[in-house]
């Protein structure tokens, strides 16, 4: 917690009373709106009390200035004020105050308000946390823990449009494991589970940070590679390969052997003009590395 006040008095008495109360062990403390400012860019806060009326950067400043912050934006502001100030009140409710006391207060009623105000920003938080953990969930693929195919679709558009705005070059990469159906078939379905889930890690170790990988579908992954021409994506897909075909991949004391097939398809390419002609290409490829022996990189030409 952070006491906002010119008089260093009225600052301990706050301090004091929230210690008491056991709202807070070590209250920080500040003189006026640009000292708190800075002193809450560095030491995380989560609830303000702020005098209005002070030299140099008064109460209403700082609301202003934390505004501008949007790490700061949500940390609660209690407002102290004098009971005549009524258009003050308004003014610093408009400017971000999330409540006002007026002086000379009733400490119990302080006391209250900075609970309200603390229960509010405990659930406030909860809700953005709980909202990132649902919008992870809708990217994700819960076997392999990569990104799904929804996911990678929506990455594809943004990537399109971007490499067409800067004239830039990128590869989209398909790969399908081969014969996978008998790799069921053998050692059964668990088995195959715990296979994609090690060709997920395989892969995603054999990428770089800035590409993203996908489970594509059941046994078929997708890679984004930004600022990368054909060359370069045909050499990923085949480092992919070897990453795959020499991968200790295991299911209990066996180990199983894994390959896929990979087709490659690079932006720009006459052929394409929206993110799905890519999609096509890379198919094609893909079906050409099948049916010419599988375990192999085709680049679409
Ligand atoms: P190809 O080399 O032509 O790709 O042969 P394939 O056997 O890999 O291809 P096919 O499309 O005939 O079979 C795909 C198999 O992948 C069949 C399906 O049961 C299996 N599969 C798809 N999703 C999963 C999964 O989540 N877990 C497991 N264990 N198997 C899956
Ligand atoms: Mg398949
Ligand atoms: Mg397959």
């Amino acid at each position: 917690m952070l006491v906002i006040d010119d008089a260093k008095t009225n600052r301990h008495y706050v301090a004091s009373l929230l210690a008491e109360r056991r709202l807070c062990d070590e209250c920080l403390e500040a003189e006026d709106g640009l000292v708190a400012f800075k002193v809450m860019r560095t030491t995380p806060v989560d609830l303000v009390i702020c005098d209005l009326n002070m030299p140099r950067c008064d109460g209403l400043k700082f609301l202003r200035l934390k505004g501008t912050d949007r790490a700061l934006d949500n940390i609660p502001v209690i407002v102290l004020t004098g009971a005549e100030e009524s258009a003050r009140k308004i003014q610093a409710l408009t400017s971000g105050a999330s409540d006002y006391v007026v002086k000379p207060f009733d400490p119990s009623e302080l006391v209250a308000r900075i609970s309200v105000q603390l229960k509010l920003r405990k659930l406030q938080v909860e809700l953005v946390r709980a909202n990132l953990e649902l919008q992870r969930l809708t990217q994700i693929d819960p076997l392999t823990e990569v990104s799904n195919r929804r996911h990678l679709m929506t990455q594809l558009d943004a990537e399109f449009v971007r490499s067409r705005r800067y004239d830039r070059p990128f590869s989209f990469v398909i790969l399908d494991i081969d014969h996978f159906k008998r790799l069921n078939d053998t050692y059964g379905h668990p088995a195959g589970d715990t296979a994609l889930i090690q060709v997920a890690t395989l892969l995603k170790q054999s990428l770089r940070i800035h590409d993203s990988l996908a489970r594509y579908g059941g046994e078929e992954f997708a890679v984004l590679l930004p600022e990368t021409g054909r060359e370069s994506g045909i050499l990923a897909a085949e480092r992919l390969r070897l990453a795959l075909e020499g991968g200790d991949i295991r299911h209990g004391a066996a180990r199983l052997v894994v390959t896929a097939s990979f087709g490659v398809a690079s932006y720009p390419h006459e052929l394409v003009t929206k993110p799905q002609d890519l999609i096509s290409l890379a198919d094609a490829a893909l079906y050409d590395a099948k049916r010419s022996g599988r375990n192999r990189v085709v680049g679409a030409v």
